[in-house]
């Protein structure tokens, strides 16, 4: 089968013919139909600092987000059978530590990571230990099952953000942050801002339903957003897509006294609060949100899906086969695209 492997702790991607692999016990085989390229990914490419740790054991096949058709089954495997469409969660929970025993499965202690220590799905085929294997209704398209994993983290934060009727500033316009825009919109946000350096990314963000989609010159954003959010009190809801740290630094000071803070971007820089001033006086809550709920995160997206609110085309810039993966990734680097498709057929 075609794959894409990462062979050399340095930057670069191949292309190999590898042998289509056999599942164990507890296990699932799918022939990979669609699967998109995320952020860690480029930094696999690149081999940035953390790597090492991220993706300890080469050759890996990278790639986690994906769906396909399952095509052989192991010994011990269930509630799924060939033939049945299936996506990947990326967090494979143990099932037996304190984490995965107190509702926590997302951040199981011991988890394996789908497409990071474990082979993932820029293939023509993909192991999925059944433990991360989510079936999904065959009325989803591949491509909406293959956005599942990543809509996942934007959708908690803005259940969790309870945006009805309040403003929410997001920052950053990738495809996470278009993500978290589309689903304020569908809860019914009263006012949704968008910022983003890149207009591409902007234009991204006005079609998926921003209301005001800002790039930011420096700290003139921290007035521009209390002028915009006056009528709410200020910004009642920050979702923090970028890990930018000059950007993070901001929204502490636009946020509304009382005001959420929700923490999906990644960097890891370090930012720098006074605890009195940007959070304990303002009674500031921050949360980070790592991984999905298993499975009542993707109960919700795969109903807002199947009920037609969500329309992921704009989010879709690009699609390519295998074959094409070197270009994909260079799109992906230019920052023009959205979420980029690998499409193995
Ligand atoms: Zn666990």
């Amino acid at each position: 089968m075609k794959a894409i492997v990462k062979t050399k702790r340095e930057k670069g991607l191949e292309l190999q013919d590898l042998p289509v692999p056999v599942p164990r016990d507890d296990e699932v085989l799918i022939q990979v139909k669609a699967a998109a390229i995320c952020g860690s990914d480029l930094k696999l490419y690149n081999w940035e600092p953390g790597c090492e740790k991220v993706f300890p054991n080469l050759p890996v096949v990278p790639g986690h987000e994906c769906s396909g058709v399952v095509v052989a089954i192991g010994a011990n495997v269930q509630n799924i059978s060939k033939g049945d469409h299936v996506a990947a969660e990326t967090h494979v929970p143990c099932g037996t530590c304190w984490q995965c025993l107190h509702d926590r499965p997302h951040t199981c202690e011991n988890m394996p990571l789908f497409g990071h220590n474990i082979d993932g799905c820029f293939a023509e085929y993909a192991i999925i230990p059944c433990a991360a294997a989510r079936k999904v209704p065959a009325s989803l398209s591949f491509t909406q099952a293959a956005l599942l994993e990543p809509m996942g983290i934007p959708l908690r934060a803005v259940l969790d953000g309870n945006v009805k009727g309040d403003s929410v500033v997001i920052v950053g316009a990738g495809p996470i942050g278009l993500f978290a825009t589309a689903f304020a919109k569908i809860m019914e946000a009263g006012q949704v801002i968008v910022l983003d350096v890149n207009p591409k990314r902007l234009e991204y963000a006005r079609a998926v339903g921003a209301d005001y989609a800002i790039r930011p010159e420096g700290d003139q954003i921290i007035g521009e957003i209390n002028a915009l959010t006056k009528d709410f009190g200020g910004a009642g809801i920050v979702i923090e897509a970028s890990g930018n740290v000059e950007a993070i630094h901001q929204a502490v000071q636009y946020i509304r006294v009382g005001g959420h803070f929700f923490m999906i971007g990644h960097t890891d820089l370090p930012v720098s609060f006074h605890p009195s001033r940007d959070i304990v006086k303002k009674e500031i809550s921050i949360k980070g949100l790592f991984g999905r709920q298993i499975w009542e995160t993707w109960d919700t997206a795969e109903e807002i899906l199947v009920s037609g609110k969500l329309d992921v085309t704009p989010i879709i810039s690009h699609r390519f086969s295998l074959d094409q993966f070197e270009e994909a990734f260079q799109t992906a680097f230019s920052g023009s695209g959205a979420k980029i498709l690998l499409l193995p057929e």
